[in-house]
């Protein structure tokens, strides 16, 4: 299962679409009060809720990381919470902060990109002012007090502007989308596939991770999982498997197999998804998120392996 506090790291649902369990932000107490992550602009009040539901205020927030700038469910309320907290700063890594300056970038891309169904979802966030925006680079630390220190790792697995963040006071890590979508209640579990994600990038550092692992993860997708090393070796087979399967469909001459292969792997663990009785959730995993997602991961894989010998 998943967990919604680990000592002094509370996890928010942030009700990603509506959905429970789905999407998850963090609050860090040190001696200072910060954040990781905020949640879609439409879902504020839920972010701020759940804020209020752990025993905090929102206007003692002093610092907010955000894990990736490009997509709403991680950067969406930055601007309507610096508003709330005045003096806090958000510290991003320095290739997002078009993201936060302008966040119509982003959102008149999805209006390319996506099916109308799943980009009317998504509302625009607010701009963030320049002047609250801080860059962070590869190693920064910050100290939050009361032995509370975090670490910032620059990475681009999920997107561009991506870092994962360690918790050193709990040896755990905010992982961003790591390992993908994870619901611990029911096992649904898909790897994560969005334009201008690295796959590769992503197994190469979860191999890496597994050398010396964190104790628990705080995903984005959703809560916090306390058996890091499994669950971090469950995912790295995850992939494999995925990397063996897809080599197998270009050598027997179907490169087309390659997305069917990752979708239907994915369809199969939605079917987990009817233990939460939550139909509208499971139709939109199924229909719209993760065909083009399949998709993405299709034209990444067969882009490096298919020019290969055999
Ligand atoms: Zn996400």
């Amino acid at each position: 299962m998943f967990k919604m506090q680990l000592n002094n790291v509370y996890a928010i649902d942030s009700m990603m679409f509506g959905y429970p369990h789905y999407a998850s932000c963090y609050l860090i107490k040190g001696k200072e009060l910060a954040m990781v992550d905020t949640g879609m602009p439409e879902r504020l009040d839920d972010v701020l809720a759940g804020i209020k539901a752990h025993g905090f205020n929102v206007e003692d927030i002093s610092k907010i990381f955000v894990t990736h700038c490009e997509h709403p469910d991680h950067s969406g309320n930055v601007a309507s919470i610096l508003e709330l907290a005045p003096d806090a700063r958000v510290y991003c890594n320095p290739i997002g902060e078009k993201n936060l300056l302008d966040p119509g970038i982003q959102h008149r891309e999805r209006m390319k990109t996506l099916p109308p169904e799943m980009w009317s979802r998504f509302v625009l966030p607010k701009p963030t002012p320049k002047k609250k925006i801080v860059h962070v680079k590869d190693g920064d630390e910050f100290d939050l007090g009361e032995g509370t220190v975090l670490k910032i790792k620059i990475i681009n697995f999920h997107q561009p502007s991506g870092l994962v963040v360690y918790d050193l006071k709990n040896n755990s890590l905010f992982c961003n989308d790591l390992t993908g979508n994870y619901f611990a209640d029911c096992g649904y579990h898909i790897i994560l596939h969005p334009p201008d994600s690295q796959f590769f990038v992503e197994y190469e550092y979860i191999k890496e991770l597994l050398k010396n692992p964190p104790a628990h993860l705080y995903l984005g997708h959703f809560g916090i999982i306390e058996d890091a090393p499994a669950y971090l070796k469950e995912t790295f087979e995850h992939e494999t498997w995925m990397i063996e399967e897809c080599k197998k469909c270009i050598e027997s001459g179907h490169p087309e197999k390659v997305m069917e292969t990752i979708r239907d792997k994915n369809l199969e663990s939605a079917k987990n998804l009817f233990k939460r009785n939550d139909q509208k959730l499971y139709d939109y995993c199924t229909k719209e998120h993760i065909p083009p997602q399949a998709q993405t991961f299709a034209d990444l894989f067969l882009s490096r392996y298919s020019k290969l010998p055999k």
